[in-house]
């Protein structure tokens, strides 16, 4: 067992710079806010980190799992964590606090060091931070910024009709004979070539795979995405985004440098018999593309759950694989789509499907072997939550037990950005 620390003596919690991938997990689920974040790095607040470690299973990268004993009044302020482009070695303690032993005139003072004693549960996360029972171990930081794998292009192509505003690409990348394992629900990183406006080289954008594990083509040591060209910031500002303009913009045979895989949670169940219901807008139909034909390829065997997919989209033209998606066999996939700008049809969002379709979908969630994955847009959560919540209130069930059912046991999932 760990000796408590003296009092005089922190160990604070650091974000290795070199690693994050800025991807905002861990702000997001610091239960304290003690995480936040400038243009370039993401930083912790000593004064306010109880060391609960709620954010470290979450953090795709590893980065947020670093720690140093430092003297608390010489503890890494947010200023110097700003700075960083690595993070500082150990320094060492004096010597009469080194060994765990408090100095004379503190021996009486309680210990305060905080990561002795986590204070704070973790948050109420609206999904599970553990995978599904049955799903495959994933590999996580294979290849890191210092490492980065090298692929080559050998497909880019638009997935969106050409007249829409919405310019989303199907791109295909090789790894030749580079190991690079996934698995349907991880993503990877990419780097992009060139310097920010501080002259630092462009931190890792993360994208989610497309395609099944054994490949793009089946067989393959290659990999999809489907990246969204970003043309205007979230206030609908023109922005001309660094990454996905690079990789929507990549010819075939160009090489692109590679970060990854990662993600050890929203991942697919294995077992026969697992039920998915899979619930998207725009590029969160990239991991249940690569789930369906991960089901898709193992037709033949009989061992396939239910599927049942909400995919939502402002129209049909802006729908990603709308044509690849509506061949699909109907006792394949249950595929309810929700247009919110079409033409001579009444707005509906992938809530107002999840409600329409609330009897099937209560028989769903009732079953130990369905799993629930929801990708997309930030905005979706509250409504797709709320959206599951009254088709099983409106049962006379209760929501609370079910939710905290669903999170304990890995089967509701939620990737969103
Ligand atoms: P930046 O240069 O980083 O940003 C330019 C401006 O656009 C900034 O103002 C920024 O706030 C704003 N902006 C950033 N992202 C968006 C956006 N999506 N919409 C509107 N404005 C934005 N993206 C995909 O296209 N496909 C995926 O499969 C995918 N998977 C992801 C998985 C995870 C786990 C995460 C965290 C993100 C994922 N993203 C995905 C988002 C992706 O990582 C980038 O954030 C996105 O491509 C924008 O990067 P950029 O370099 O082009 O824009």
């Amino acid at each position: 067992m760990n000796a408590p620390l003296p009092p005089e003596v922190l160990k604070q919690h650091l974000i290795d710079p070199e690693i994050c991938i800025r991807c905002n997990t861990c702000e997001e689920t610091c239960p304290v806010d003690a995480i936040t974040h400038d243009g370039t790095n993401y930083v912790v607040d000593p004064g306010i980190c109880n060391g609960c470690m709620a954010c470290v299973p979450p953090c795709p990268t590893g980065s947020i799992d670093n720690w140093r004993l430092v003297l608390r009044s010489e503890a890494y302020s947010l200023q110097e964590q700003f700075g960083w482009d690595e993070l500082p070695g150990e320094k060492p303690l004096p010597e009469n606090l080194a060994d765990g032993a408090p100095a004379d005139d503190a021996a009486a003072a309680p210990s305060t060091a905080a990561v002795e004693a986590p204070v704070a549960s973790a948050p109420s996360l609206p999904g599970a931070s553990v995978p599904p029972w049955s799903a495959a171990h994933p590999y996580v930081n294979l290849y890191t910024h210092k490492a980065p794998a090298t692929a080559t292009v050998v497909g880019n192509y638009r997935v969106t009709d050409e007249d829409t505003g919405s310019d989303i690409h199907h791109i295909v990348l090789d790894f030749g004979n580079v190991p690079f394992p996934v698995l349907e629900g991880q993503s990877i990183g990419i780097l992009p070539p060139g310097t920010d406006a501080q002259g630092r080289p462009h931190h890792a954008r993360q994208y989610s795979l497309a395609s099944p594990r054994d490949g793009e083509r089946a067989g393959y040591n290659n990999l999809s995405l489907t990246v969204k060209r970003v043309t205007e910031d979230h206030q609908g500002r023109p922005a001309r985004g660094v990454c996905s303009n690079y990789l929507c913009d990549l010819a075939k045979n160009d090489t692109v440098q590679v970060i990854g895989p990662f993600g050890n949670t929203f991942l697919m169940p294995n077992h026969a018999g697992a039920n998915l219901v899979m619930i998207c807008t725009g590029t969160g139909s990239a991991p249940m593309r690569a789930m369906t034909e991960r089901y898709r390829r193992r037709i033949a065997r009989g061992t396939n759950g239910r599927l049942m997919l909400f995919f939502g989209a402002r129209t049909q033209r802006e729908l990603p694989y709308f044509g690849p998606l509506m061949k699909l066999p109907r006792d394949f996939i249950d595929i309810n789509l929700a247009l919110s700008r079409e033409a001579s049809q009444p707005r509906r969002y992938v809530q107002d499907m999840i409600r329409e379709r609330a009897a099937d979908v209560l028989a769903l969630l009732a079953d130990a072997n369905t799993c629930i994955y929801v990708c997309g847009l930030k905005g979706m959560e509250a409504g797709v939550l709320e959206a599951l919540r009254d088709v099983v209130v409106q049962a006379g069930q209760d929501w609370s037990i079910l939710h905290d059912a669903l999170r304990r046991e890995g089967r509701l999932h939620f990737e969103t950005y």
